[in-house]
């Protein structure tokens, strides 16, 4: 019997999420409807479950009933969305050192896992079985956005990849998901022939994997002359896309990339549409805020920190949470007609940005991106700022690269910086990405935002 995308979507998915009760499928027949809803009703829909889970905060958690009463606020002052911002923002180090669990849950019984921590931060998150299910929903929602169909194979290129191991999960994999993946810690020759091997025979739909490491992938594919990977929709994922790599991974494989953003704290929080204008928020689960560095809201096209908080996660609630990542929120409406308000784009993490003797923050990324378009030969570019004075470039030499571009680039980061600051730069043979697997391309060290 041939197992075709069609048997997996249609009967053996089905099958399987029924015999294990989950509710996943139903949550994306609803969410398959609700995007097209109008801004207004989806409002709605947020504003009901922003009281539900105020209410339910107040009476069933304690860390935030203490929040709550250190800001002088009741269970009853949240009259509007608004007054959401009468809470103090929620840190990292404030998740790490607390205890968020809600009464009436317990972590063993709950599902753990620990984020990435490339920022040297890693933290533990938990969440109920159904949730999951909710984030499960809305991400095959947003898969689909890029064109991707429920049964079809997808290929994955990415950091310590989680294959599947035991006999349950080889299953699922054959019957419901067939995945290949190519490591980004290991991104070698043999590795991307292997991923070619795979490719042609299981012929994914889905390309899915960080923006840098399928940008790699590209230049691999060109070097080894690979024909056989032809994906229909390529998603790209958890770092900032750079638009020299979006055209150079649209040329090779002559589709659009859909990009997106999310974490694991609170799951997908936006997604670009098959019109790639900006990306759709996902407004029925989180609520997300762009708060400038004043701490007033960002209006639409200016830099904003993105602010969350999760509506269905009941059991560790992330409210008014600073991702640490900064984005540009957006007034425009989108042709596609989905009612989910926009997002420009994310600008990088606050930890991206870099900082002039002065306080201006500046983009690290689009310092790389006018140094690799501007000077011919950089291959690639690794920003690190340790202090107000000093910043170091790692820089990847490709062909046509000379004395004269290090001048070039010094005398540019100058102009930006003021001639005071020191810059050294020194060459490397490639970037390496963080433990991860993510890359990381600006780095800074001084405290700014
Ligand atoms: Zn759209």
């Amino acid at each position: 019997m041939i197992i075709t995308p069609f048997l997996r979507k249609n009967l053996f998915e089905p099958l399987i999420l029924f015999k294990s009760r989950s509710p996943r499928l139903h949550y994306w027949r609803k969410l398959e409807k609700t995007q097209y809803y109008s801004r207004m009703r989806l409002e709605e829909i947020q504003w009901q479950r922003l009281e539900r889970l105020w209410r339910f905060l107040w009476e069933n958690n304690d860390f935030y009933r203490n929040k709550f009463l250190e800001a002088g606020l009741t269970e009853k002052s949240l009259q509007g969305p608004d007054d959401i911002t009468k809470l103090p923002i929620l840190t990292k180090e404030e998740v790490r050192n607390n205890n968020l669990i809600s009464k009436g849950f317990q972590k063993g019984k709950l599902l753990h896992f620990k984020t990435g921590g490339s920022t040297g931060k890693a933290l533990d998150i938990f969440l109920t079985e159904e949730c999951s299910e909710i984030r499960h929903a809305y991400t095959r929602r947003h898969d689909r956005w890029a064109g991707w169909e429920p049964g079809e194979p997808v290929g994955a290129v990415w950091g310590n990849p989680k294959r599947p191991i035991t006999f349950k999960q080889k299953i699922f994999n054959m019957l419901v998901q067939p995945k290949i993946f190519l490591d980004t810690m290991n991104i070698t020759d043999e590795a991307v022939l292997e991923f070619a091997r795979e490719w042609q025979s299981i012929k994914p739909s889905l390309l899915f994997g960080h923006a840098h490491s399928v940008f790699i992938l590209c230049r691999k594919i060109k070097k080894l002359g690979i024909t056989s990977i032809r994906p229909n929709a390529i998603i790209s994922s958890s770092m900032m896309l750079i638009p020299h790599e979006r055209s150079a991974i649209e040329q090779t494989f002559g589709v659009k990339v859909t990009d997106r953003y999310g974490c694991e704290e609170v799951g997908l929080i936006a997604s670009e549409c098959e019109r790639h204008k900006g990306m759709h928020l996902n407004i029925e689960h989180l609520f997300i805020e762009f708060i400038k560095d004043d701490g007033t809201p960002a209006n639409s096209g200016e830099y904003g920190r993105v602010i969350v908080t999760d509506l269905i996660n009941f059991a560790m609630p992330f409210i008014r949470y600073q991702i640490e990542d900064v984005g540009i929120p957006s007034e425009r409406t989108c042709a596609c007609g989905r009612g989910l308000p926009l997002m420009e784009k994310v600008v990088g993490r606050t930890a991206d940005f870099l900082v002039k003797k002065d306080g201006t923050m500046v983009a690290g990324i689009s310092l790389i991106e006018n140094s690799l378009t501007r000077y011919r030969g950089i291959d690639q570019m690794q920003i690190i700022q340790g202090c107000l004075d000093e910043i170091k470039l790692n820089i990847v030499p490709g062909r046509g690269y000379s004395a004269v571009t290090d001048q070039a680039v010094i005398r540019y980061f100058k102009q930006v910086f003021g001639d005071e600051i020191n810059i050294t730069i020194r060459k490397v043979s490639k970037i390496k990405p963080e433990r991860s697997g993510k890359y990381r391309f600006s780095i800074c060290k001084v405290q700014a935002f």
